[in-house]
Parts: structure tokens; C-alpha cells; sequence
């Protein structure tokens, strides 16, 4: 069971699979006043960087949940490295229809909806796995600028422009969904550039070292027009957040 190849090789150097840096997710772990021993889930935990960190710094436990053999690998290296491999554990597997026997005071998944048909049911999924009271983080995309057309959201890899809303549609839909927002915490253009440009270096790396992969013409092709596709459009027209949700 894996992902698609492309993402194993473009995010392979990435700890942070998402537009959030290092302090991003400092800032969100206080920003949530997490507490020692709290449980966390979380549902397409990549290389386990949010986990591993809070760990670290806020005494959590939990488990990550991902489909990616490579991500789980790092995740668990991860672990070792900061010293926390006692405290969480990552598990490779699909996150659809996962519920955790112990309840969670955190249930997540940031950057990854389509493992449970979108944000509603992505929140109806964590809501299963987390302890009354508990708090739900969902990472999500929405429009910095509303594209004109529909060109320009393909451009941004979306299907059309309803694929994702602007902010302030997107914390009102939090609360047509029973929730309060209670926390949030945005990436900005410069945490799109770690995200995105950190994939070209690693592209251009793999390149050299897999000149005659199946896969060489794919990665040559995208790394000629990724940079300024996502200069143009992704970077102009696309904001990522993780919102703190709890139940009214
Ligand atoms: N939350 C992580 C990773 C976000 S990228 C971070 O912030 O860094 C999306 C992740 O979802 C990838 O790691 C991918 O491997 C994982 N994924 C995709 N489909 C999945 C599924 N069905 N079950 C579990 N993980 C999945």
C-alpha cells in the first residue's frame, strides 16, 4: 500500500509536507496550551514532524496514521532523533475509516481531507476517535484571491473553483458544521515557498541520480514548469491554514 510514486519522490527531502514551517507548528502547539500527556491522533501524519515536535516541547503522546511507507520511515526516525520515540508511534496504513480505541484530546489531519470524502467528513471521522471536550484540527487550502476563471484554479490543481472557498467562507462553514473555531493558525507565501520550492531542488537531485528511471521524463517535465506555474498561480492564489474545531 503506498501513494503515488511522484509524491515519494518530489516530497522525499520534506519534513513538513504542507505550506506550515518549523515555527508554524510551534505556534499552533501553544496557541492549542497543549498539555503533558495529552493524546493526539493524527490521520496522513507524513514524516510525523507535527507529532514528533509537541512531543518534544509540550510532553504529548499519540500515533500518526500514514499511507506512505518512505513518510512512516522518516516519521519514525524522527522520533528517535528528537527523543520522543517512547511517546509516539507511526503506523503505515490507510487513515480511511480509522477509529483509535483510546480517545484523543487532539484528533488531526492536516493536509490530507480526502481520506475521509472532504472536511465534513474528515470531522465527522476525527469526532469518533476523540475524547468529550476534545479539540479536532483540520489543515485545509482556500482561496487567498478567488481565481477569474476556472483555468486559473486548474492551474492551482483544483477541479474547478468551488473545490475550495475563501477564509472567511471557510471558518463560517466550520460553524454551519456545529463547530466552534477556537483557534487558527495560516501559512503564508514564504511557508509556500519551503512546501513548493523545496521540491525542485530534490527533483533535480533525483534526476541526476535516476537518469534513466521510468519516471525521468515525468520529473524533467515538471521540474521545467513547476517553478513558474507556481509563481503564477499557487503562490498568488492559494492559502493553507489549520483551524482548532470544538463541538458546540
Ligand atoms: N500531515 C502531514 C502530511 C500532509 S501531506 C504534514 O503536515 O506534514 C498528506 C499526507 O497524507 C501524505 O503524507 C500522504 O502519504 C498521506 N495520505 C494520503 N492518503 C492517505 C490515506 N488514505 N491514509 C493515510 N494517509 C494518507
Amino acid at each position: 500500500m503506498d501513494i503515488p510514486r511522484i509524491f515519494n519522490i518530489t516530497e522525499s527531502a520534506h519534513r513538513i509536507h504542507n505550506p506550515f514551517t518549523p515555527d508554524k507548528f510551534a505556534t499552533l502547539g501553544a496557541a492549542l496550551r497543549l498539555e503533558a500527556g495529552t493524546r493526539v491522533l493524527d490521520l496522513g501524519s507524513g514524516s510525523g514532524e507535527m507529532l514528533c515536535t509537541w512531543a518534544r516541547d509540550h510532553g504529548v503522546i499519540g500515533t500518526g496514521i500514514d499511507m506512505s511507507p518512505l513518510f512512516t520511515a522518516q516519521a519514525k526516525l524522527r522520533a528517535e532523533e528528537l527523543g520522543v520515540a517512547h511517546q509516539v508511534r507511526f503506523i503505515h496504513g490507510d487513515a480511511a475509516g480509522h477509529v483509535s480505541d483510546e480517545k484523543a484530546g487532539v484528533a488531526a489531519c492536516v493536509g490530507a481531507t480526502w481520506i475521509a470524502g472532504g472536511v465534513a467528513g474528515t470531522i465527522e471521522l476525527l469526532e469518533r476517535s476523540l475524547r468529550p471536550g476534545g479539540i479536532i484540527l483540520i489543515g485545509e487550502p482556500y482561496w487567498r484571491q478567488l481565481p477569474p476563471t476556472v483555468d486559473v484554479a486548474k492551474e492551482c490543481f483544483a477541479t474547478s473553483i468551488s473545490d475550495f472557498l475563501v477564509l472567511h467562507e471557510l471558518v463560517a462553514s466550520f460553524g454551519n458544521l456545529g463547530y466552534d473555531v477556537v483557534e487558527m493558525v495560516l501559512a503564508d507565501q514564504d511557508g509556500w515557498d519551503r512546501y513548493e520550492a523545496a521540491k525542485w531542488l530534490t527533483m533535480r537531485r533525483w534526476l541526476e541520480a535516476n537518469p534513466d528511471d521510468e519516471f525521468a521524463a515525468e520529473v524533467r517535465a515538471k521540474l521545467s514548469s513547476e517553478p513558474a506555474r507556481y509563481a503564477a498561480y499557487t503562490r498568488e492564489y492559494l492559502g493553507w491554514g489549520v483551524f482548532a474545531l470544538m463541538r458546540r
